[in-house]
């Protein structure tokens, strides 16, 4: 998302590299450039004449800095424009004072709502709380399954209307879930509503009912980044129809040109609190405008980097991998788990994009290609544990046999343990050659 956005941002502030003051005839000419990339980005028309005219205005008053060149000025300015359109500061998510939190998710179907509900219901648990799930889309069939399957694999329990009893009222099972949550001491309730493919004023109807009768806490409208424009409008229906707190945006990984992020805030005048940025359960995080805007100028996000390194990051397992390199004890089986604890880190590409200046090699990060850690750890799979533990005892006919159990080829399972060989023998003797100060030398 973004891309484009970005690179055309970069090359208008690449155009005022080198100026020593800027004219007016510079600040015009950067407005339209501005102008363009946010129009062909599909930023809302009003939200681009507000952001330029803003952007203008500052250029214009632009003290003289020692400290930033004009080039630098401007994407000062960008950036604190882009963070006020995001909605400023990062909007927390508001608490019950007494009693469970009730959150509710509105939005159209195919969302993402009740992939968001677990995601959502995994983040809570990472804060210390204990979420219920509420099946409330009793329109959509094998939602109340989908929600489930999802709750099962968060760990988070769902009530849902006992299997039988016909459609079933959705009011009257949010209304039942509160109780429920009081009963069994679950501190948040997630409720997750039925949605339609397009606005209707039955579904609307419904999640107003819904929300009379459990008077969230929250109420999130869910809105799938890649629709474009129609984001905009669907969040101006929902906030007639249903009402809502804060805006979840999500496929957020998607290539669109992301305007609807850029402009639902300031149409809608509600908060982006959470976004979705993929399909595993650990692709969700609150919402950082400062964060989004850096993103978008590719000025890189050192924090989201560096709390995803430290989640992943594993300071035992770790150790444990040094200890056994020293001693010559590292298997394929440690090679595996490194790599998974790599994996943990979230796609290599998606990473990388975090990191500053990385824009320009977007095309070769977009080729990366993820699958072949899951080659590897097909080969090491089909492998028994002594082979893994000492792949001397590998022979040509065991070779094939791996080759055949991963699906790959006898190469492949050649090329792995050659790597590997060659891995192992410069751990070790980094270990044990003294060369890295602080590693403990390989006994005998
Ligand atoms: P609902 O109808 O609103 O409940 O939507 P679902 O949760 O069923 O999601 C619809 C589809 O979008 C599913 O295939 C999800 O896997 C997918 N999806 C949901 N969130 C994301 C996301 O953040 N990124 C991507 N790429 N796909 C998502």
């Amino acid at each position: 998302m973004f891309a484009t956005l970005s690179d055309r941002l970069a090359d208008t502030f690449k155009n005022l590299r080198g100026k020593g003051r800027l004219s007016e005839a510079d600040i015009d000419a950067t407005a339209r450039e501005i102008r363009i990339a946010l129009l062909e980005a599909d930023v809302a028309l009003p939200v681009v004449r507000e952001f330029v005219a803003a952007v203008k205005e500052r250029a214009r008053g632009a003290e003289v800095s020692q400290a930033l060149n004009p080039a630098q000025q401007v994407v000062k300015i960008v950036n604190d424009e882009l963070v006020t359109i995001l909605g400023g500061e990062t909007r927390r998510l508001r608490y019950a004072k007494t009693g469970p939190t009730v959150i509710m998710l509105a939005g159209l179907q195919g969302a993402g709502k009740t992939t968001l509900a677990a995601k959502l219901a995994l983040w809570l648990k990472e804060q210390g709380k204990s979420p219920l799930l509420v099946a409330c889309d009793l329109q959509r069939p094998n939602a109340v399954n989908q929600l489930q399957v999802n709750g099962g694999r968060v760990g988070v329990p769902v009530f849902a209307p006992e299997p039988g009893n016909g459609v079933g009222d959705p009011v009257a099972v949010a209304r039942a879930s509160v109780e429920e949550a009081k009963r069994t001491l679950h501190d948040v309730v997630i409720v997750d509503t039925a949605g339609r493919l397009g606005v209707d004023a039955d579904m609307m109807k419904q999640a107003a009912d819904i929300r009379d009768a459990v008077q969230p806490d929250e109420v999130l409208f869910v809105v799938d980044a890649m629709i474009g424009q129609d984001a905009v409008t669907t969040a101006q229906a929902f906030l007639d129809g249903v009402g809502y707190d804060g805006v979840v945006l999500t496929k957020l990984d998607g290539d669109a040109r992301g305007g609807a992020a850029l402009s639902i805030v300031s149409l809608t005048g509600k908060p982006v609190i959470f976004a979705s940025n993929g399909e595993k359960m650990t692709d969700f995080d609150l919402f950082h405008p400062d964060r989004m805007a850096g993103r978008i100028l590719d000025m890189g996000d050192m924090l989201t980097l560096i709390e995803q390194a430290e989640k992943a990051f594993d300071a035992d397992e770790a150790a444990k991998a040094a200890e056994k390199v020293a001693s010559g004890d590292f298997t394929l089986d440690d090679f595996l788990q490194q790599m998974q604890q790599l994996r943990k880190l979230g796609s290599m590409s998606k990473l990388m994009g975090m990191l500053p200046g990385m824009g320009q090699f977007r095309e070769q990060l977009a080729n990366f290609d993820e699958r072949e850690i899951d080659r590897i750890q097909a080969i090491i799979q089909s492998m028994t544990p002594g082979e893994r533990a000492d792949p001397k005892i590998i022979d040509g006919s065991r070779r094939s046999r791996i080759a055949r159990g991963a699906g790959r080829t006898v190469s492949d399972v050649n090329q792995l343990i050659d790597r590997f060989g060659e891995a192992a023998r410069m751990m070790r003797q980094l270990a044990s050659g003294g060369g890295m100060p602080g590693m403990p030398g390989a006994p005998g």
